[in-house]
């Protein structure tokens, strides 16, 4: 079974999953610029139930409604991304892992705020909120 381990910064948070990648893209939201600080997020999706914490405990963001945003308080570094709506599963941004390059993004999500400086390249679906990736959302 494949196993990624994954951490912060400073290397208080650890974490690990342990199935099969559900899906991966860029994030252009708005929150995900705010709280990296970078133009766009890659994220990669994995079941809730694969994911766990083997070091340190993070603190928690609510930053909507449903989503809850996790980091280290250690040195800040944003981490993973909880949705109420979507409770099964987690969402890990990319460059936290110790190989990231194991999780190649497969769309754009939220293009309507794409930072105009910032050009995209790649021929990658690129989707109005989370479009085709939660088909459900693209209605509200
Ligand atoms: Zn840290
Ligand atoms: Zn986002």
């Amino acid at each position: 079974m494949a196993i990624h381990d994954g951490g912060c910064l400073c290397g208080k948070l650890r974490f690990r999953v342990s199935a099969p990648m559900l899906e991966s893209g860029y994030c252009h939201c708005r929150m995900c610029q705010k709280n990296s600080g970078a133009p766009v997020v890659a994220w990669v999706t994995f079941p809730a139930a694969s994911f766990s914490w083997i070091a340190g405990e993070p603190g928690t963001y609510a930053s909507s409604a449903h989503g809850r945003r996790q980091f280290c308080s250690g040195c800040g570094s944003y981490l993973v991304f909880l949705s109420a709506n979507y409770p099964a599963e987690v969402s890990i941004n990319t460059a936290s892992f110790d190989d990231p390059g194991a999780f190649a993004p497969r769309m754009h999500i939220f293009a309507e705020s794409r930072i105009s400086w910032f050009h995209i390249a790649d021929q990658l679906p690129s989707h109005t909120g989370f479009g085709g990736f939660h088909p459900a959302d693209a209605r509200d």
